[in-house]
């Protein structure tokens, strides 16, 4: 099976996306992490994703499918891959179309975690005293949302166009969210 994960950050994407890999045995391919482990390497591409990340910014949407279809190349994702964080433009999501359909393959969901504005600040200004992420701060938090309701927010029209969108209210206990899940991907299970 292969879906996207759709949420603003500090909805709980992290957690439920550690579950679903484990009961869908697929790779989990968060395009954060991978330009995180771009971002601790010493070089000029790594200084270039530094500074979008660090702004809270989203990095060139080239760039982040060129690093998502290196990964989708290897052999872990010919059965299918959960995106997390990807795409996060409607070009991102017309990138990724076009690579899939290069490959003769195509995504069965997309999922999206709805959520309280409020509550996400909390959240994360509280991941930051735990994790330390640096991009975890008030001012790179308010610029990641205000991203995320300009940019990633229309992607919900995107794929319900094309009747892949499921939503779930990612605002209830860790549980009840992922319960609500595995119903989604009931509906959507490819029939291989
Ligand atoms: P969060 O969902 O908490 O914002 P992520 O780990 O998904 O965290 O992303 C962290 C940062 O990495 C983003 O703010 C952005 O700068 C960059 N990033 C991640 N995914 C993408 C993407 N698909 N396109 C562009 N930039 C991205």
């Amino acid at each position: 099976m292969r879906l996207v994960f759709i949420g603003p950050p500090g909805a709980g994407k992290g957690t439920q996306c550690k579950r679903l890999v484990e009961l869908l045995k697929i790779p989990h391919l968060s395009t954060g992490e991978m330009l995180r482990t771009v971002k601790r390497q010493e070089t000029a591409l790594s200084r270039w994703v530094a500074s979008y990340i660090d702004a809270g910014k989203l990095a060139p949407d080239h760039l982040v499918m060129r690093i998502v279809a290196q990964r989708l190349q290897s052999e872990e994702c010919v059965n299918g891959a959960l995106f997390d964080g990807f795409p996060r433009t409607i070009i991102q999501a017309q990138l990724l179309d076009d690579y899939l359909e290069e490959q003769g393959i195509q995504l069965d969901m997309a999922l999206e975690l709805k959520a309280v504005e409020d509550e996400l600040i909390q959240r994360l200004l509280k991941r930051a005293q735990v994790d330390g992420r640096a991009d975890d701060n008030y001012e790179t938090i308010r610029e990641r949302l205000h991203v995320f309701n300009t940019q990633t927010a229309p992607l919900t029209e995107y794929y319900a166009s094309q009747g892949k969108l499921e939503q779930v209210d990612g605002m209830q206990s860790e549980e009840l969210v992922f319960n609500a899940i595995r119903l989604c991907v009931d509906r959507h299970q490819p029939n291989n």
